[in-house]
């Protein structure tokens, strides 16, 4: 494995790291889910993300049990907040009263004292920004969160945001974006704006939730047990799955062939080429996708390849 450190910060990721969203929600067990974990221990892989909303809270005590045993400070965990966790007026967004009781219920199910990381899932237009960011402090202070970190935030809000972190004594860090090759979005405004202001980013789906591994073929029924055959998931996956799009994703296998890499090795080592990302957030239904995919850490591409890539790509 390879670390990076999160933006100017001093804490080193790994460069893949593990989350448990979609596949805690009903796609795969428990069992099968502390399975990829410890997959992603076994891969060299320290750095693990999750959230409060994540199958109703199970995500993180799963995390929680499968790290059980393993020394805390070998590990990076990171999880959020902000999204509904349940029906009441104060169970989402970024008040201090959610900030406070989300953060304490987080380390209850985690089964540690501390995280790492901690990260606003979205902006939360209702609440002050001074007020979230109070909150945040109070914990770094209390010990109970390291850094803070955003995550989808755009680029004016990272601005805004650090401005007050930075008065208030918050060490805001990072971004947790979408990108990947067919997700670009965060190219334009929020890098260069993270890059200026020293936060790094943690990037989520980097393989286009399953769609880069060249699985789905244009026309062709989406393999069994695959996340596009998942009631919930196919939601989420189905906005890739245009055969405009699968058909240029077939494409790139002769790219990774000559590379030496598996579409999937491809696709992650792509979102790694981009100084800016700290670490790449993996998702995995088995132990081997776990094992496949970590091995793009360190994997260099060339700027031929990168060329091709996009070539290849077009605008989509
Ligand atoms: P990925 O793009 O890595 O997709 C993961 C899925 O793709 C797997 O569950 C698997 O699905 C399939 N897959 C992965 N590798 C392979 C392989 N080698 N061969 C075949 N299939 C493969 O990321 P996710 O969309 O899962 O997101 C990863 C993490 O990012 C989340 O767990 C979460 O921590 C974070 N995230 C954060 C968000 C935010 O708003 N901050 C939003 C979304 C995610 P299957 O086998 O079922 O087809």
């Amino acid at each position: 494995m390879e670390f990076r450190r999160v933006g100017t910060s001093g804490l080193r990721v790994s460069e893949i790291v593990f989350g448990n969203w979609l596949t805690m929600d009903g796609q795969i067990d428990q069992d099968a889910q502390v399975a990829c974990i410890q997959a992603a221990l076994d891969a060299g892989i320290t750095t693990f993300d999750t959230a409060d909303v994540y199958s109703g809270g199970l995500a993180e005590e799963v995390l929680g049990r499968a790290l059980r045993g393993v020394r805390r400070s070998s590990v990076e965990i990171a999880t959020k907040l902000c999204l509904p966790v349940g029906d009441g007026p104060n169970d989402r967004g970024l008040s201090r009263k959610h900030v406070m009781e989300s953060c304490h219920t987080s380390l209850r199910r985690l089964g540690t004292d501390y995280v790492d990381l901690y990260q606003a899932h979205r902006f939360d237009e209702d609440t002050p920004l001074e007020e979230t960011m109070r909150a945040f402090a109070d914990l770094v202070r209390q010990g109970k969160v390291l850094y803070v970190g955003v995550s989808e935030w755009t680029a004016e809000q990272i601005v805004r945001g650090h401005a007050l972190a930075a008065e208030l004594g918050v060490p805001l860090i990072s971004n947790q974006p979408q990108y990947s090759m067919l997700w670009r979005v965060i190219k334009a405004e929020v890098v260069p704006a993270s890059e200026r202001l020293g936060l790094g980013q943690l990037v989520f789906s980097p393989v286009a939730q399953g769609v880069l591994t060249g699985k789905y073929a244009p026309g062709g029924r989406a393999p069994e047990g695959s996340r596009a055959t998942d009631e919930r998931g196919s939601r989420f996956v189905g906005r890739y799955m245009a055969d405009a799009v699968l058909e240029k994703v077939q494409a790139l296998r002769p790219l990774a062939d000559e590379a030496g890499l598996s579409m999937a090795q491809l696709a992650v080592a792509w979102t790694l080429q981009n100084p800016n990302v700290a670490g790449a957030v993996i998702g995995a239904s088995r132990p081997a996708q776990v094992a496949e995919n970590a091995a793009a850490a360190g994997v260099e591409l060339s700027d031929d390849l990168l060329k091709r890539i996009d070539d290849t790509l077009g605008d989509l």
